[in-house]
């Protein structure tokens, strides 16, 4: 059975006090269960983050990394930093950072690579923006971008890799894909990566929904068979409703 997942987004959220205050109430309002939590808190609190949660279940992610071990990157921080404080996941293609950013596919390939290396673990992010959509080629969009940027990888790396398909339309806008949506767009991308690799490697990859997912909607849409859990931004921020969330996963 492929594994649950539900990971929080909190982006640029929370100073150094309020992201202690958070995660030790995450401690009470995520317990153990159906799914594999995850939080990704800003870079200056991944380590106060991990030493409150090295008795417990809750695993921690850094949103962005350096696709080089060190050097002359002003402002940038490399896996093997990561790795050295105990982070075990990345998030990498998030469309804030291909937006903002201009995070091209071409980048992410090296940024998985160099997460790859240092043995962390991937939440790769993709999906298409509203005009995509409205013209109808979020499948062709959503295909290349995981093609070019990991299927360059051997079978055996996808052990280590999530993917997380936000349609960037929902992302923080309060509108959600409905269930069939990501139901069609996640059974999509499995039929894709059973095509480049084989049905046991497609059946086996965890993709997670992302895009205003809440405690209200969040049953119903991990409920789809291709659905594996959620990534989830603005409701990671509140400990008691990222925990309905949490909950949610049957
Ligand atoms: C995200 O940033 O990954 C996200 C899904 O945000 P939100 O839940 O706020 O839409």
């Amino acid at each position: 059975m492929r594994k649950k997942i539900v990971a929080g987004n909190w982006k640029m959220n929370k100073d150094y006090d309020e992201s202690k205050n958070l995660v030790t109430k995450l401690l009470n309002s995520c317990k153990p269960g159906k799914a594999e939590v995850i939080i990704a808190p800003p870079f200056i609190n991944l380590l106060s983050s991990i030493k409150i949660l090295e008795d417990s279940l809750i695993k921690v992610a850094a949103q962005n990394m350096h696709y080089a071990d060190s050097g002359a990157y002003t402002g940038e921080i490399s896996g093997s930093m990561l790795k050295s404080i105990g982070v075990e996941y990345v998030i990498l293609g998030h469309s804030e950072r291909r937006a903002y950013f201009n995070e091209t596919d071409e980048l992410l390939s090296k940024k998985v690579d160099a997460a790859l290396s240092n043995g962390m673990r991937i939440i790769f992010c993709f999906g298409e923006e509203l005009n995509d959509r409205k013209s109808g080629i979020e499948n062709s969009v959503v295909k290349s971008q995981i093609e070019n940027a990991l299927f360059h990888l051997p079978s055996s790396s996808w052990d280590e890799i999530v993917l997380a398909y936000e349609p960037v339309w929902a992302i923080g806008t309060g509108e959600t894909a409905s269930p069939e949506q990501a139901q069609d767009m996640h059974a999509f991308i499995r039929s894709t990566i059973s095509s480049a690799f084989s049905q046991d490697l497609a059946n086996s990859v965890p993709i997670l929904y992302g895009g205003s997912v809440k405690s209200s909607n969040a049953k119903e849409i991990f409920s789809k068979p291709d659905v594996d859990g959620g990534l989830i931004g603005g409701a990671s921020l509140d400990a008691d409703h990222f925990g309905m969330i949490v909950n949610a996963i049957q």
